[in-house]
């Protein structure tokens, strides 16, 4: 998971903007009329972030009185998605927020489009609310669906409130037997309490990361296996374990929890792998 700071554009503006446009003067106005409501959504759900409670949020089926749930998605779908639409400027730039287009869902795919941490089907007030809207690569999107928390321990990270990158928890580990298939899991850190543990272990089914991250430490396996044999056979397997050891440092300086750090601090340390396994 990549942690995120969110565009400094307000939620009234980004609103206002994408109401700005719409030609029935009176949904325009009707809509320009519960900006205080988009503000308080926004308030309350930054409130949520802050205290890691976005369970509590109230789910709702109306912004104030007057504009329907669907009056609010069609805001988001038709005057923020579309190219040409005049709330775009502020899609492109949440896409933008994704450093190299990385997914800070999976840390690994390309973001593709943007995520309703709170759904907008559950939570009108909040369809355009930047906060609330995280770049996404597509199979993360699909994944995590319309889902809403039911506790604390349910609710995927929100990579604009929670940096879980400042400890290790991603390991890697493997049969000695080739191939060389690795399972990852989350480890808890001493420094984590068990609900920040369960949280993330949330997060990692929801996206499915084992299973992802299983696939590409295989092919990245297949890739360095002629350079690793060469260099058992070159060096020795002291050379090989100094030169998985400096990848894992440099993999983890770099990214701590990503799947090729935890993969080479796993190879690394695996006498089996360094004498034997990576011939493949
Ligand atoms: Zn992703």
């Amino acid at each position: 998971m990549l942690p995120l700071t969110p565009i400094p554009d307000k939620a009234d503006a980004v609103f206002l903007t994408c109401i700005g446009r719409i030609q029935d003067a009176a949904l325009r106005n009707r809509l320009a009329a519960v900006t205080n409501e988009i503000v308080r959504h926004d308030l309350e759900f930054g409130n949520a972030g802050t205290a890691s409670t976005f369970f509590k949020l109230p789910s709702h089926n109306a912004v104030g009185t007057n504009v329907t749930k669907a009056e609010m998605i069609s805001v988001y779908d038709h005057q923020m998605v579309p190219a040409a639409s005049h709330g775009r400027v502020y899609y492109d730039k949440i896409m933008a927020l994704a450093k190299n287009r990385r997914c800070p869902l999976c840390g690994f795919g390309q973001v593709w489009t943007l995520d309703h941490y709170m759904p907008k089907t559950h939570y009108p007030g909040l369809a355009v609310c930047p906060r609330n809207l995280v770049p996404s690569c597509s199979d993360c999107n699909k994944a995590k669906l319309s889902s809403v928390p039911s506790c604390v321990s349910k609710q995927t990270l929100n990579p604009y409130y929670d940096n879980v990158d400042e400890v290790t928890w991603l390991h890697g580990k493997f049969e000695n037997h080739t191939p060389v298939v690795v399972e990852f899991s989350v480890q808890k850190p001493r420094s984590w309490t068990a609900t920040t543990a369960s949280r993330v272990r949330h997060h990692f089914k929801t996206f499915n990361l084992a299973r992802v991250y299983s696939s590409e430490a295989a092919s990245e396996l297949g890739e360095i296996k002629e350079e690793l044999t060469n260099l058992l056979n070159t060096c020795g397997a002291s050379a090989v374990e100094t030169h998985l050891a400096e990848v894992a440092r440099r993999r983890t300086n770099a990214q701590r929890n990503s799947w090729r750090a935890a993969l080479y601090r796993a190879l690394a340390t695996s006498t089996w792998f360094c004498h034997t396994g990576c011939r493949g």
